[in-house]
């Protein structure tokens, strides 16, 4: 049988996924849990403690800050110490919340048991009462861009949503956390998307997996053998498949158009497996979202594994565990190679968004020498949102802002797979990446001029 898969451009880098058949195992606490104000996009959230304040394991840090936004709740219990600046996976200064850890005393209003909770047996969640909880819960999209969880499930006017679609993907190399969680929370997860269907109140769901994860294909196949509502759909192995654009492609057969399109305006509303996982806990369990999984891995890392870590950990605790940083040079990412963020510090916490923390070897991670362009439009066969990455770097790289504006830089979705693909070892991506950012600002700038 010919496997599914997206149909414009992609790679396939090595997967090195060293950590997945490396159980997961529940992470120490830290001493002290820093927390970002802004882990998601939208308005930072808004602290409701003071210094001095005691709080516990689930208890509110800080509310939404605006309509696109989330709140933050406590991993720890203990004392809040300070709300100062501190640096973050990006590399900036930004408000956090900081707390000293003093044992761990939960909110009682939180489910602690392992009863696994059916949405046939609670006819009192309605869609909206659904919606409400996952809001309250602070749940963001665990798999990337950390766009909050709600605001998904309400389709702006003009679009229907037909089918809920589950990325149980993970394209991208080394990361493993969501693998492990299908294997170990394969109910939580698909309660979880029942959760969302009906929420988004349609009756398909979908969860496209790629072929190198054969053991969760067959567990969630064997699952859901009696329910025609969802399909396990396996994916033939491409990066990056885990886009949303690319997996709805892949899955249902239709393209999202360019931005401001998503993914509903053609039907569908998708959701990382993380995702699904942390709705299950904030619906039935109401549990808020304060802890994840996330993957310690590189092929010199002593002890590489997959974490149930409270968000708020200092990255470098974490590290610690795994054996400590290997010898030499290392570039430690937030993130796996293709899309992961560069750390300028191991001190900044594990966010809503952290799915992997990556140490790449100075030989891994060492940038070849960028030659001149030879103009083999390699970078535009691969690129999956059938952009001209060559194009777009070097008007990016002369500030040529119209020129990349039209060029439609904003689709972009930073893949890297332009950078990867390059004989010549240009760094588009940077480029890119320095446009997009610059064109998406004067959009924001005219459109509240309008
Ligand atoms: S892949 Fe590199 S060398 Fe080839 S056209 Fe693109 S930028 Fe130029
Ligand atoms: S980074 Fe952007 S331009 Fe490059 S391949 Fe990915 S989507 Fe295309």
């Amino acid at each position: 049988m010919k496997l599914r898969t997206f149909r414009i451009g992609g790679i396939h880098p090595e997967e090195n996924k060293i950590t997945a058949e490396v159980a997961t195992k529940v992470a120490a606490l830290p001493t002290q849990a820093i927390f970002p104000l802004s882990q998601h996009i939208g308005a930072p959230a808004k602290p409701v403690v003071a210094k001095g304040d005691k709080v516990k394991v689930g208890t509110l840090l800080a509310e939404a800050g605006g309509f696109v936004s989330a709140p933050i709740y406590s991993s720890v219990s203990g004392t809040v110490l300070k709300i100062d600046n501190a640096v973050d996976a990006t590399g900036y200064r930004k408000p956090c919340i900081i707390v000293k850890v003093e044992g761990d005393e939960w909110e009682e209003s939180i489910d602690r048991s392992d009863k696994l909770e059916t949405v046939a047996a609670h006819p009192e969640l309605t869609p909206e009462e659904i919606v409400n909880r996952i809001k309250v819960a602070g749940v963001t999209g665990m798999g990337g861009a950390g766009f909050p969880t709600f605001i998904k499930l309400c389709p702006p006017p003009g679009a229907k949503a037909e089918c809920v679609i589950i990325n149980g993907v993970e394209c991208e190399p080394y990361i493993t956390s969501d693998y492990r969680l299908m294997m170990e929370h394969a109910d939580e997860i698909l309660v979880g998307l029942d959760l969302l269907m009906k929420a988004a109140k349609v009756d398909k769901g979908y969860i496209g997996i790629e072929d190198n994860k054969p053991e969760a294909i067959r567990l969630l196949e064997e699952k859901t053998a009696n329910n025609p509502n969802v399909e396990i759909v396996p994916l033939a192995k491409k990066y990056p498949q885990g886009g949303e654009k690319q997996l709805v492609d892949a899955v249902i057969r239709r393209q999202v158009p360019a931005p401001p399109a998503i993914p509903v305006n053609v039907g569908a509303i998708v959701q990382n497996v993380g995702t699904a996982f942390a709705v299950y806990q904030a619906v039935m369990k109401n549990k808020p979202l304060f802890e994840r999984y996330t993957t310690v891995t590189g092929k010199k890392v002593a002890n590489p594994g997959n974490f149930l870590v409270r968000m708020g950990t200092p990255m470098k605790e974490l590290i610690d565990f795994c054996g400590g940083m290997p010898e030499g040079d290392n570039k430690v990412l937030a993130g796996g190679p293709m899309m992961g963020k560069a750390l300028t510090s191991t001190e900044v916490p594990v966010c809503k968004g952290t799915n992997s923390i990556t140490i790449l070897t100075d030989s891994d991670a060492r940038r070849k020498r960028p030659q001149a362009c030879i103009r083999c439009a390699k970078c535009v066969s691969v690129c999956p949102m059938g952009l001209e990455p060559f194009l777009l770097a070097t008007a990016s790289s002369m500030h040529n802002w119209e020129k990349v504006e039209q060029e439609d830089i904003t689709s972009c979705i930073e893949c890297g797979s332009c950078q990867f693909t390059c004989p010549a070892h240009r760094p588009l991506l940077d480029n890119i990446r320095l446009g997009k950012t610059t064109v998406m600002g004067i959009i924001r700038a005219r459109n509240a001029k309008k």
